[in-house]
């Protein structure tokens, strides 16, 4: 990693940066596994733990590269890669943003530009590809999740989204991802850093690969889904936090 190869479709200085250095496996040209974790909030918009706190929690947890995806803002992956570059540390910062489209969220990777939100899926869609991203449509068919409860013409399908394993939101995604013919990849939808890596999207690139390419793996299906199951300890303290905020917005109200 970190040969900084460009790619031409790049365009309106989105070139990908890349701060994975990869040591000693930089060789190019065998293939090597990359285990991402594409879908992550932090306190930038949702979540509950700061950028530092995450990427510390992605490598201890074994991971190569992270999204930190918030909700209509790149703020979070800016500061995961200023402290990525500052503190030297070995871990890909994959360009990030969870877009609210007017049909539903839509995770936006690879685009230095944020998407502009309350446009439709196609022309976000559109939007994130003129600037070389990929765009993934996250927790389709999830009831109550800002879902598009449609799979539109994007780049690859959450099928596999930690925080609803239970139900068949997920189990829907695959089929409907599957019988399109789209990669199918998974994310953690961590808000906080204790279940990053919950779902992790194990991408085949050459080594020696920059942004780009791991962007090409994946449009291209060279996917495949490593879930770990949330400890109950875990699943309770996530439970608690979601009726907390319940309960706040309906006193509000
Ligand atoms: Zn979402
Ligand atoms: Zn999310």
């Amino acid at each position: 990693m970190g040969d900084g190869k460009g790619k031409s479709r790049t365009k309106e200085g989105d070139q990908p940066s890349n701060r994975r250095s990869g040591g000693a496996r930089s060789r190019k040209g065998s293939s090597t596994p990359l285990r991402l974790d594409l879908h992550v909030h932090s306190s930038f918009s949702d979540g509950r733990d700061g950028v530092e706190e995450i990427l510390k929690a992605a490598l201890e947890g074994g991971l190569d590269g992270i999204a930190i995806t918030d909700h209509d803002t790149l703020e979070g992956y800016f500061e995961a890669e200023r402290i990525v570059r500052e503190e030297g540390l070995d871990l890909l910062v994959i360009p990030g943003v969870e877009v609210s489209t007017s049909e539903g969220h839509l995770l936006a990777l690879g685009v230095r530009k944020l998407p502009p939100s309350g446009r439709s899926a196609d022309e976000t869609i559109e939007f994130i590809r003129v600037r070389g991203g990929i765009a993934i449509v996250s927790h389709p068919y999830h009831l109550f999740r800002h879902s598009m409860y449609r799979i539109p013409d994007c780049d690859a399908v959450e099928v596999y989204n930690s925080k609803y394993v239970f139900g068949i939101a997920n189990f829907w995604a695959k089929r409907m991802a599957e019988r399109r013919g789209l990669p199918m990849v998974a994310g953690s939808d961590a808000h906080m850093a204790r279940t990053v890596g919950l779902g992790v999207t194990v991408v085949d690139v050459e080594e020696g690969s920059d942004l780009g390419d791991v962007l090409e793996s994946i449009r291209g299906g060279r996917v495949k889904i490593d879930s770990k199951r949330m400890s109950p300890s875990v699943f309770v303290s996530q439970m608690v936090r979601w009726t907390k905020k319940r309960l706040r917005r309906r006193l509000k109200r």
